[in-house]
């Protein structure tokens, strides 16, 4: 025995550390520390020769204070995952083929040894299956020593083959062929262990088990021979205290297990776990901890492509695809181009909005906006960068081009995820990438990829990385996978998600190897499998204080059981059962919620629509909202085509069709059924509706234009001529410009102006229009816009089922004066600061889009008085 060894003293002797929180690892005789110190004994192993795998990384920092907490002073052995280790004894290098755990690089490798294979047809559905064969055979793969791996693989192929002969699985067969041969020619980083540095450098090697066997325990064991012993950390002892909680569905889940969290740090309990076995239940949970200003420590952390900067990376490249839709563009644009001018922006988007163009590929810029044309030309530039087919090192510096050239790289480097996302993509290596050295030549180096299998490669690497936040200093709750519970000492538990899908001890086991083949590989079976699940189950309800959380309904209503692990701990502890919700009221004092009534003159009324001032008459509030201040909603442009879409198209075929008309007026009915027909195809095609979308309204037409052609038969007999459509109208009164687009004007036989309007409503609501014209506005206000004083103004109502119908408004002369009166009044007392009071009146409230701006749904009837 060396000096030092011998100068060791037993754990036991350490005062004040057998209590119970620390008990499996300071325990004397039968805890961990001591189990160390044992066999550094018995193998008269200096420290600094003396390696302790354990079975992850966040059990370093625990296990060097927990031998610290032993021996006060002197040496400590290396505390090391089999990766850190194998990483200190220098790794190995890697081939370009060979399989790497990184994403990013073995899907490409998977597609390529697919295409080698002759499987080039299904690469695209196969290659997920073939990584996560490789993925499970690595393990096994990477447990034998380096140069018997082809033997092991050529004693495996017909264990393996048995039972893969017919031609149905053929496709199967082959599969499992590539990921063999692909595991067996690969090298792990763990290569480092069979080598004299490793073996030759350790006089005592202990195994800290897991809950789960890994397969190179047992190869360590025949390297190091009697040097090598292991342990399992994890040990039976007593149940701590646990409640059990139902919760109704996901939300209140989600709060009881948030309630449970605050409960425990009030009594003083830290740190305290939450266990994460439902990533959307547990970002729910800990976005309520970060509200309350708790300090998470997030092991578990969150997929990259959840991340706003996966999600803006990939919003760029689904913009620059050459079928791009015009939200796809815009959904760019608007989230992280710093490169786009806001003004310019703001601009596209109304001009793009105003004209509904749902494909980027139908917008040619609008003339008239300089800005507008200037970024059109810029977003197609850059469009056009990524959209030629290339090798991947070429795409990545493209990428990176395009994210400097748009201002999102700068973003992207600042922020943790963003660099992750970079990170992750190999971004910053692109030229590396590129084969410019043999040692960079990948299997897949110099094959092309379309902009649509980058975009697919992007997406697979942006699911398969996690980002993890920084960890504070000096954290409250920590967030942990219910493995990683294993060794550590927690003063309280919190396990939301204990239903029978998320907490499933007899789920399936991983991959698509049968029983047979799990057992020829070696792999755990399914029994194995649940065993391990049960231990790290009551290994979690060992922590002296637990709550158990589960909902009783899925997100589409439908009944979740609790687990089969809650079910049985409902049948041992009946007495456990919470009786109290963990959340607490609070009593807070009631404020009246009343109506809004700002004041809009320091937003002058320069401008008019008919619309907008509908919106003043019928709830100032309403006109203050969405015209001063400008909240207005924006529609989706890539909606399916709906009732507006086709008024916007008649309106538009309609005018063509008056238009044509007027150069040859004495056509035939059949001619002008004819000349219509031609007309919709054209306006169809110039908008590019989708055929299958515009259906139900194609399906309406013929009737449509029938009963439009007899009325215009009719009111032209009448004397009256088309003169305009569409026609945009601006007209000064006082001190604001009424502006318009009036549908139709023509003229009538006494030589009067007729002001038309279309309507696809029912005709007995075009009648109701007009049977109170002092409450209708729109026909008073085109009337409004024209210089005659005299005019006559009439809706038509277009519809399939009652024919076209002309519903005039006789009064519209007065009703137009008084519409006059009645703006300039308005207009002043705006202008003089009087109120515009949300007047909460339906049906203007009904489908109000500033319900939410003014609270409608928060005040009462006394609150209002
Ligand atoms: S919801 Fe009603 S009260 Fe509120 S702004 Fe709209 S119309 Fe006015």
């Amino acid at each position: 025995m060396t000096e030092i060894a011998k100068n060791h003293q037993a754990p036991s002797v350490v005062a004040g550390l057998a209590d119970a929180a620390r008990g499996r690892w300071l325990e004397p005789h039968r805890g961990l520390i001591a189990f160390i110190a044992g066999q550094m004994q018995r193998c008269q192993a200096h420290p600094a020769r003396t390696v302790v795998l354990l079975p992850f990384a966040q059990l370093m920092p625990v296990a060097d204070r927990m031998w610290a907490s032993a021996y006060l002073d002197g040496f400590a052995p290396r505390f090391e995952t089999t990766r850190n280790w194998s990483q200190a004894l220098g790794g190995c290098s890697h081939g370009s083929a060979d399989l790497s755990f990184d994403m990013a690089l073995d899907t490409l490798t998977a597609r390529a040894l697919l295409d080698a294979a002759g499987l080039a047809a299904q690469r695209e559905h196969l290659s997920a299956s073939l990584l996560e064969m490789a993925y499970q055979l690595a393990a096994l793969a990477a447990a034998v020593a380096p140069d018997q791996r082809a033997a092991w693989a050529q004693g495996l192929r017909p264990v393996l083959q048995a039972g893969l002969d017919g031609p149905l699985l053929a496709q199967e067969a082959a599969l499992t062929s590539v990921a063999l041969a692909w595991v067996a020619s690969s090298s792990y980083i763990t290569d480092a262990l069979f080598t004299p540095a490793a073996t030759q450098g350790v006089d005592c090697l202990v195994l800290l088990q897991g809950f789960e066997a890994e397969p190179i325990e047992q190869t360590l064991a025949t390297l190091f021979g009697e040097r090598f012993a292991a342990t399992p950390i994890h040990a039976e002892t007593t149940q701590g205290q646990v409640a059990l909680h139902a919760a109704s569905d996901m939300e209140d889940e989600a709060q009881q297990a948030s309630g449970c969290v605050m409960q425990h740090l009030q009594a003083g309990r830290t740190p305290v776990a939450l266990v994460a076995l439902d990533r959307a239940l547990t970002r729910r949970v800990r976005a309520m901890l970060e509200g309350a200003g708790l300090r998470l420590r997030d092991e578990n952390g969150w997929k990259l492509s959840t991340t706003r900067a996966g999600a803006a990376l990939m919003a760029l490249l689904r913009a620059c695809a050459w079928n791009a839709s015009t939200d796809a563009v815009l959904d760019w644009l608007k989230n992280g181009v710093a490169a786009a001018d806001d003004q310019a922006l703001r601009s596209l988007e109304h001009s793009l909005r105003q004209r509904a163009v749902r494909d980027w590929s139908a917008w040619r810029g609008d003339e008239d906006m300089a800005d507008v044309v200037t970024l059109t030309e810029q977003v197609n530039a850059w469009r056009l960068s990524l959209q030629r087919s290339r090798p991947l090192g070429l795409w990545l510096s493209g990428l990176q081009e395009l994210l400097q050239a748009t201002g999102q790289w700068a973003a992207l480097q600042a922020d943790r995820a963003g660099s992750d996302v970079l990170a992750a993509l190999h971004l910053h290596r692109g030229t590396e990438l590129l084969g410019d050295q043999p040692a960079a030549q990948f299997l897949w180096t110099a094959r092309r990829l379309s902009l649509a299998e980058f975009t697919t490669w992007v997406r697979q690497v942006l699911e398969a990385a996690s980002c993890s936040p920084l960890y504070p200093v000096d954290e409250q709750v920590v967030i942990v996978p219910m493995n990683q519970l294993l060794g550590r000492q927690f003063a309280a538990l919190v396990v939301p998600g204990c239903d029978e899908q998320h907490l499933n001890p007899a789920s399936e086991p991983p991959g698509r190897w049968t029983a047979a083949q799990r057992l020829a590989l070696g792999l755990p079976s399914r029994q194995t499998l649940q065993a391990s699940a049960r231990a790290a189950w009551q290994h979690a309800l060992q922590t002296p204080v637990c709550d158990v959380l589960w909902r009783q309904s899925d997100e589409a209503g439908e009944t979740l059981l609790p687990s089969t692990l809650v079910q049985a701990l409902q049948l041992e502890t009946a007495a456990a059962w919470a009786v109290h919700d963990p959340r607490r009221l609070r009593s807070v004092a009631t404020t009246a919620q009343r109506a809004p009534q700002p004041q809009g003159n320091r937003l002058p009324v320069s401008t008019l629509s008919a619309s907008a001032y509908d919106d003043l008459r019928s709830c100032p509030y309403k006109f203050f909202a969405l015209r001063q201040l400008g909240l207005r909603e924006v529609d989706e442009l890539d909606t399916e085509v709906d009732k507006r879409d086709f008024g916007n198209w008649l309106h538009e075929v309609l005018r063509r069709f008056q238009e044509a008309l007027r150069v040859q007026p004495d056509l035939a009915l059949n001619a002008r059924a004819a000349l219509l027909d031609a007309t919709a195809q054209g306006v169809s095609d110039a908008i590019g509706l989708p055929p299958e979308e515009f259906l139900p309204f194609a399906a309406a037409w013929p009737a449509v234009r029938d009963g439009y052609l007899l009325w215009l038969q009719a009111h032209e007999q009448d004397g009256a001529q088309f003169e305009q459509a569409e026609a945009w109208r601006e007209q000064t009164i006082g001190a604001v410009k009424l502006v318009g687009k009036i549908d139709r004007i023509d003229r009538q036989a006494n030589g009067l102006t007729l002001v038309l309007d279309y309507k696809s409503e029912d005709q007995s609501k075009t009648k109701q229009r007009v049977a109170n014209p002092f409450e209708d506005t729109q026909l008073a206000f085109y009337a409004a816009l024209l210089p005659d004083d005299e005019l006559a103004g009439a809706y038509v109502t277009v519809g399939e089922k009652q024919g076209t119908t002309k519903v005039s408004e006789d009064q519209i002369v007065d009703v137009r004066d008084a519409l006059i009166e009645g703006i300039l009044h308005d207009t002043a007392q705006i202008a003089q600061g009087a109120t515009l009071p949300a007047l909460g009146q339906p049906p203007s409230c009904d489908y109000c889009a500033a319900r939410g701006l003014c609270r409608r749904d928060s005040w009462t009837e006394v609150a209002n008085v």
